[in-house]
């Protein structure tokens, strides 16, 4: 295959990234590798993790994704975070996927799961998956022989609002203690926190659950662990022309040239996962150097200025997102989250796993 756009996904800056997390939080890590590792490669990413004794579970968010894993070899064990239906639970009892139980209709179901080990998910401000702590009573009537392996709830805003978080982790902690009360059993994993989260004190808490962090792009600004971005996407020249002063580029003729100009073709669209509304206000880079994108992106292909930048020819490598070019600046002028872009790269951007930077190719993804 000859690819005209490509992801590097750089093996040794995830190592990094988890080493670092580790380090700084010192709590068992459930990776988050839902929604193919936010676009890096479910399979490559759980197989690289998996190794790392640091490493306790690989989360998805689907019994599907869970499949995936399972049918590709992981070992560790896989926690669906997505709650479970009624037709799924098949797929839940072959590859032997751990279900987080945070409905009653979850509740009605366990009788069918072959697995008595499950996580329990409690609501405690996102208001989206989750029991209440008013429901423990009712909870506990489901549980007899029913391994409660877990404990767990989630932070909605860890990056923005430090007084409703630490609300949050009181919360959690008086629900863990009344179920625990009520059960009269320990938790072997008790967690709340997501990759903002770790910045709190949260010492009844055992285990992190790590997503945006493993992939290098911090939270927010300040976070205080160091990470490297895992992903460089990059993508091909395919024509390079002269405008000249007064002509319209790309379709509706948002962009008008002010003068004469050198644009090249970058065979990069938003079929690939660029956000069109980049369209006259992002770049790329080129030979080091900024190439602003001009006109509306198209659905294969981006134009970019480069009468500023001299010796580019067809065939030549652009730079898409990097380090100079993170998820988190681009996603800024999108006027989105960086999730979003990391999780939009589509299928056709090829996934190549690297060692070290511009080293050797160990293997392949997809
Ligand atoms: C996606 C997800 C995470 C990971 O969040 P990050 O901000 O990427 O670290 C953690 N917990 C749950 C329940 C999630 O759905």
């Amino acid at each position: 295959m000859v690819y005209r756009s490509w992801a590097e996904i750089n093996l040794s800056n995830l190592e990094k990234n988890l080493k670092n997390i580790y380090e700084f939080s010192k709590k068992h890590i459930f990776a988050v590798v839902k929604a193919d590792a936010y676009g890096h490669g479910a399979v490559k990413i759980a197989k690289f993790l998996e190794n790392f004794k640091q490493v306790r579970y690989l989360c998805v968010a689907t019994a599907e994704e869970g499949k995936e894993l399972k049918e590709a070899g992981i070992k560790k064990p896989v926690l669906v975070l997505g709650g479970m239906l009624e037709e799924e639970i098949d797929i839940f009892n072959e590859y032997n996927l751990i279900p987080v139980i945070s409905d009653f209709y979850h509740l009605k179901l366990i009788k069918k799961l072959r697995t008595k080990k499950i996580h329990i998910k409690f609501d405690t401000g996102m208001n989206r998956l989750g029991f209440y702590k008013k429901d423990i009573p009712e909870i506990v009537k489901y549980l007899s022989n029913i391994d409660v392996e877990g404990i767990m709830s989630h932070f909605p805003s860890a990056d923005l609002d430090q007084n409703y978080t630490r609300e949050q982790i009181k919360e959690f902690f008086l629900i863990k203690e009344k179920l625990k009360m009520m059960l009269k059993t320990k938790f072997k994993y008790i967690h709340i926190q997501n990759t903002a989260g770790t910045i709190y004190k949260c010492d009844f808490c055992n285990s992190i659950r790590i997503g945006i962090g493993l992939y290098g792009t911090k939270p927010f600004e300040n976070f205080p662990v160091e990470l490297k971005q895992v992903m460089t996407v990059k993508a091909k020249v395919i024509s390079i022309k002269e405008i000249k002063k007064g002509s319209k580029i790309s379709y509706t003729g948002s962009f008008t040239a002010d003068r004469d100009m050198k644009v090249a073709v970058v065979s990069f669209g938003y079929a690939d996962g660029l956000p069109r509304s980049l369209s006259n206000k992002g770049y790329f880079l080129i030979k080091g150097k900024k190439a602003k994108i001009v006109g509306n992106i198209t659905m294969d292909m981006t134009i970019v200025d480069i009468s500023d930048i001299s010796n580019i020819n067809i065939g030549d490598e652009v730079i898409i997102l990097g380090e100079q070019i993170t998820f988190d600046k681009v996603s800024k002028i999108a006027n989105t989250i960086p999730y979003e872009i990391m999780c939009s790269i589509s299928k056709r951007v090829f996934r190549k796993t690297i060692r070290e930077k511009n080293e050797t190719v160990i293997n392949t993804c997809n």
